[in-house]
């Protein structure tokens, strides 16, 4: 079985190809183009939806043809249905209407959190994970129960990679930012208390961002440095807590934040002592990307023969706790 999806919920437009076999996927393309803000902006909805529009054409082509299949060899075709930037996520689902409606191919509205869950689990093998959504629209720590992902804790504002953003545009950087600041945090071990906010099992990040923002103007790299141990620290305590009160065996952390170094090892401390396999997404397959959405396309398809294109909604606030998962 061959589907398309088409991820286009924030900076990335992305058409990716996969062949399902049983439960087994293999990516046959993956072609993304992504948004640049200029230096020390953040993301333009109209712009962004711009750029979808500009590249949508020449990513799915380049997409099909390095799959080397043409549009008639498909058996889906599925698309971020939010939640996300509603201009951008517009591009995604028109793209994906056109597909549908002229070739008759099946069509699926998928949620991107989601997708980046079920992409992790096919990546990484693992089977029922608590897991860690890190990205720029999601700090969640979920676990699944009765058909559902439950929220176990998130951010109370802005989520870790709007945090690292929004600090390495002060500083000067082009949005995402996440790469630089580790790169920077490596060349300091100079830690400078800042704000620590963990409320129950959720975080806060706002009033950390601005205490960096200080920081930074004696130092940008104790700053980077300290700002990553502190954030980190603060979700490694909600990892620790929900793994404890769930007694999940496995932890898998997904989202661009995903690609981070010594995130990754504070938690694989964290499952060391709780004697839990950890799980990270890999680094191509961290940030928003068509795979994730054609896989959990292909998922829906073994229950469901596709939405009417009247169903074939956009959302920009589509949590994912609100999504039943049938498959
Ligand atoms: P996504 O929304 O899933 O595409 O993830 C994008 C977010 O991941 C942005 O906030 C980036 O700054 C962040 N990010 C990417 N690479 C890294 C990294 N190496 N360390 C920390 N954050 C990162
Ligand atoms: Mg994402």
């Amino acid at each position: 079985m061959l589907g398309l999806g088409i991820e286009s919920t924030a900076h990335t437009f992305s058409c990716a190809v996969i062949e399902m076999k049983g439960k087994k996927g293999k990516i046959l393309s993956d072609v993304r183009k992504i948004y640049r803000p200029a230096d020390g902006e953040g993301i333009h909805p109209r712009e962004a939806s711009r750029h979808h529009i500009e590249n949508s054409s020449l990513v799915l082509s380049e997409c099909l043809d390095e799959a080397n299949i043409k549009v008639n060899d498909l058996d889906i075709v599925s698309y971020a249905g939010g939640p996300g930037l509603g201009p951008c996520l517009r591009v995604g689902a028109v793209v994906a209407r056109s597909l549908a409606s002229f070739y008759k191919i099946p069509i699926y509205p998928v949620n991107h959190a989601l997708g980046h869950i079920e992409l992790g689990k096919l990546l990484t093998g693992a089977t029922n994970p608590l897991v860690l959504l890190v990205s720029g629209g999601h700090t969640m720590l979920l676990a699944f129960l009765n058909k559902q992902w439950r929220v176990f804790g998130e951010t109370l504002d802005i989520t870790l990679g709007q945090l690292l953003d929004q600090f390495g545009r002060s500083i000067g950087f082009a949005s995402p930012c996440g790469k630089n600041i580790e790169e920077l945090a490596t060349t300091s071990s100079n830690y400078v208390t800042l704000p620590y906010s963990v409320k129950g099992n959720d975080v806060s990040f706002s009033g950390l961002l601005s205490a960096t923002k200080s920081v930074a103007k004696k130092s940008k790299v104790d700053a980077c440095y300290s700002l990553q141990e502190t954030a980190f620290a603060m979700i490694a305590e909600a990892v620790e807590r929900a793994l404890s009160f769930t007694r999940k065996k496995e932890l898998m952390i997904v989202g661009g934040v995903a690609a981070n170094k010594r995130l990754s090892e504070m938690l694989q401390d964290v499952c060391k002592r709780h004697g839990a396999k950890f799980f990270v997404v890999p680094l191509k397959y961290a940030g928003d990307c068509g795979s994730q959405i054609c896989w959990t396309g292909l998922l829906e398809s073994q229950i469901k023969k596709g939405v009417s294109l009247k169903d074939t909604f956009v959302t920009q606030s589509w949590r994912l706790d609100t999504v039943k998962v049938n498959y």
